[in-house]
Parts: C-alpha cells; structure tokens; sequence
C-alpha cells in the first residue's frame, strides 16, 4: 500500500489528509494519507524516505527546505522559491509547487483580469505573483513593511502603506494572514477603502472564514472569493501529480469538494 503525507508544523488543523482520503477511496485507490508533524525543515526529506512515503504536501514553514533539498524541481517549484508538493519517482525524489496553478485556477470565473494589487509579500504572494505575471497581467505589491518587497523589487512595481497611492485594479488579493487569527484588515482602511472602491474582483487567501477584508470587499460590492478553491485545486494537481495524471482532474474534485 502506498503511503502519502503532508509535513509541517503545526499540521493538525490541515485538512489535506481529508481531502486526499477521500479522493483515494472513491478512486478505488489502495494507499493512505497521513499528517506528520516535522519541526526541521531540514530533516523533510530523510523523514519523507523514513515513512517510505510515495509522495507528501509540504505545508509551513518547510516549503523552502522542500525546494532545496529535493533531488529534481519543476521551473515553476524553481522560479517561486518553493515546493508544496514532493513525488518519488524512479528513486528520485521530484518537487513542485501546486500553489500557483491552484490560485490561478480558483479566480478562472472572475471574468477578464489585466491588472492586481497583490497584499502581503511572503511565500504565498511569491507563488501568486508569479504565476500572475506568467499569465500576462500587470501586478503591483503592496506591503506592511519594506524588507520582504526585496524579494519582489525586480519583476514588479512595490509599494509600503507610506508610499502607496490609491487606484482601481481588476483585482486584489490579500494573501497576508491579517483576519486569519484576528480582526484586522491586510492594510490600513484608507488605503484599502479608495482601492477596494474602483475595483472589481478581491480574493482572500484565507478561508473558512469572513474576514474584514473580504467584508469590506462585498460591502465595495466587489465579487469576492476565499482561499477555499485555491486550497482545494493545490490538492487536486498535487493528487494528480502522486499518480503520474492518471486520473480526471473534475472527477478528483468532485470527490475532495464532498468532503468539505
Ligand atoms: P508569510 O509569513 O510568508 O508572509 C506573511 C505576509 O503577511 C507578510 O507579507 C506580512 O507582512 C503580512 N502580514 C502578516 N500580518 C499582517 C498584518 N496584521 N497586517 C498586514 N500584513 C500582515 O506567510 P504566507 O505567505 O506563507 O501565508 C500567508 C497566508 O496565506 C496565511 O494566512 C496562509 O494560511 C495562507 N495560505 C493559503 C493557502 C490556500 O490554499 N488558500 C495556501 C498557502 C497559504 P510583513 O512583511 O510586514 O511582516
């Protein structure tokens, strides 16, 4: 029986081994998913060929280890600087990063979108901007602090709330954890109310709850999403990329949304 995990810490609020479980049995497949709770990154490969596992997610705050210390990455695992998704093939140990695709694929209805104000610049902004950019729409960063725009500085126009003038956007996205644990909005009200009032989309990283920044987005009537699509397509392709895309990406779905 094969045996899939996903690694972090902490991983016991992570739903991946629900969705995963019940992908697996209504496919018919004989393995399991598991959760493991790694607190050195630096370790996530030698415990990943511990458990003798077929293929895991990566989850915070390991996704950078998974990159580093795989044998072969993708050029999209490579270009963001980090992987999600760890595949045994051939005795190799294969990394990839399902994030960008699964953001990427959740705001697919929202209609045409040219341009972003993307909110939060770490490891999530890294893999939504990338793939933003990839597709040819015109991204903009908007951060609490300067330090991790560095990051961002070269490939895209980078603002802190001091510098930052108001405009309208088809779409912003908060992909900071502000309204994750507490009450806050990912950027000062009189910055985000002018923006949120000239745009028309805004997506939510978070999920599973209404934050303030999607409140004040519906109050914008701006069409607005939550991080749940997202979450649930990261799995789909990363499932996908554990069985060599054997199987319907609809039909992964359907299974993993019964679940939730
Ligand atoms: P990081 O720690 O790498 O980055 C956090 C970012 O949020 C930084 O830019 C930080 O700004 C900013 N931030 C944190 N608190 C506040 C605040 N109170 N006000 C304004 N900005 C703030 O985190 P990740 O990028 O890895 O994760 C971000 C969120 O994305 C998490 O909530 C996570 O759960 C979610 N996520 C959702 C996924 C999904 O599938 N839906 C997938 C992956 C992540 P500064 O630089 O100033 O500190």
């Amino acid at each position: 029986m094969k045996i899939f995990a996903v690694l972090g810490d902490p991983v016991a609020h992570s739903i991946s081994p629900l969705l995963h479980n019940k992908a697996l049995l209504d496919l018919g497949i004989n393995a399991a998913y598991v959760r493991f709770c790694l607190k050195n990154g630096s370790e996530i490969i030698s415990k990943f060929k511990e458990l003798k596992l077929s293929g895991a997610n990566v989850t915070l705050p390991h996704k950078e280890w998974a990159l580093k210390l795989s044998d072969e990455a993708s050029s999209t695992a490579k270009a963001i600087g980090s992987a999600n998704t760890l595949v045994l093939k051939n005795d190799k140990i294969h990394a990839y990063n399902t994030d960008a695709l699964g953001f990427f694929k959740s705001i697919s209805d929202f209609g045409k979108i040219s341009s972003a104000l993307l909110i939060g610049a770490g490891g999530t902004a890294k893999a939504i901007s990338y793939i933003l950019n990839q597709n040819g729409i015109r991204v903009e960063i908007l951060n609490r602090s300067d330090e991790k725009l560095a990051d961002f500085r070269q490939n895209f126009e980078c603002f802190s709330w001091q510098n930052f003038t108001p405009k309208s956007y088809d779409l912003v996205i908060n992909s900071t954890s502000a309204g994750l644990k507490d009450e806050l909005l990912p950027a000062p009200l009189e910055i985000l109310l002018p923006v949120l009032k000239q745009s028309k989309f805004a997506f939510d990283v978070i999920y599973g709850k209404k934050t303030p920044f999607l409140n004040l987005s519906k109050d914008c009537n701006l069409a607005s999403k939550d991080g749940l699509g997202m979450l649930i397509f990261q799995a789909v392709l990363a499932f996908n990329l554990f069985f060599n895309e054997q199987f319907s990406q609809a039909d992964i779905e359907k299974s993993m949304r019964s679940v939730i």
